[in-house]
């Protein structure tokens, strides 16, 4: 162990501990006082800082979103934990991600399931995680450049997906149809008005839990208010 490994470790379990406070401040939307120790214990282990510049290592572990480049952020510790929560995720499921960004979530998601499919529609952005889940040593994560709207019909169903920008106004169809039976989407939507979509949305978007029964029966649950960047749809048509 390096010179820093400890005072990473340190700075980690303090950001646990306050994923945990604002878990219990938050119970009332969430319905419970504190996540599945599964997905806790991967916050505790995966090294938040390999997915921010160097120059930022001293406060990769705040409870906050930062700025990675490319007008993009990684998501605050709480939201990763929360989604990662909300999509109940076992040890053999399969999982899809949309907007990889820094793959930190894809690397959370990853020390749940058995394999994790994550979808990013910047190209830097794409090659830069894939480089970078490989580094940290992932070998169950597979990154795709695309319009992640569309999903990845050629390794659908999942048991799982989580959507980490906010759709507009609907569940992307495309989604929904590669969910499998019993299956959990976690996607956030804003349901701001057009005119007022740029460039404040975020006290208008929802977290959405998107639940397949058995039969293939489907129901939602807003969770939360969140602020996404916007999931950009039919960009690439
Ligand atoms: N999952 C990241 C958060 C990424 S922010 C984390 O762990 O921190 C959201 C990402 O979604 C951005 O990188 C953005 O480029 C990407 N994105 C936006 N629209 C998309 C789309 N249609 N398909 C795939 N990725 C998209």
């Amino acid at each position: 162990m390096g010179k820093g490994d400890g005072e990473m470790q340190a700075a980690r379990r303090a950001m646990v501990q306050e994923i945990a406070d604002e878990v219990r401040a938050t119970r009332k939307h969430l319905g419970k006082d504190a996540l599945d120790p599964r997905v806790m214990a991967a916050m505790g282990k995966v090294a938040r800082h390999a997915f921010v510049p160097q120059v930022n290592w001293s406060n990769a572990y705040e409870n906050r979103p930062q700025p990675i480049g490319h007008g993009q952020t990684i998501s605050q510790p709480y939201m990763v934990a929360v989604m990662s929560d909300l999509a109940a995720v076992a040890p053999a499921d399969r999982v899809l991600e949309i907007g990889t960004g820094c793959g930190y979530q894809s690397a959370v998601l990853a020390e749940l399931a058995a394999r994790v499919f994550t979808i990013e529609v910047v190209p830097e952005l794409a090659n830069q995680a894939a480089e970078r889940l490989r580094g940290l040593g992932y070998d169950n994560i597979d990154v795709r450049i695309g319009d992640g709207a569309l999903g990845w019909p050629e390794h659908a169903p999942f048991d799982a997906i989580v959507v980490t920008a906010a759709a507009w106004h609907r569940v992307p169809p495309a989604l929904i149809e590669q969910l499998a039976p019993g299956g959990r989407l976690v996607v956030p939507v804003d349901r701001s008005k057009a005119a007022a979509r740029y460039p404040f949305t975020a006290q208008r978007q929802d977290l959405l839990l998107v639940s397949k029964d058995a039969r293939g029966k489907v129901s939602e649950r807003s969770v939360l208010p969140v602020a996404f960047v916007p999931l950009v749809e039919g960009g690439t048509g």
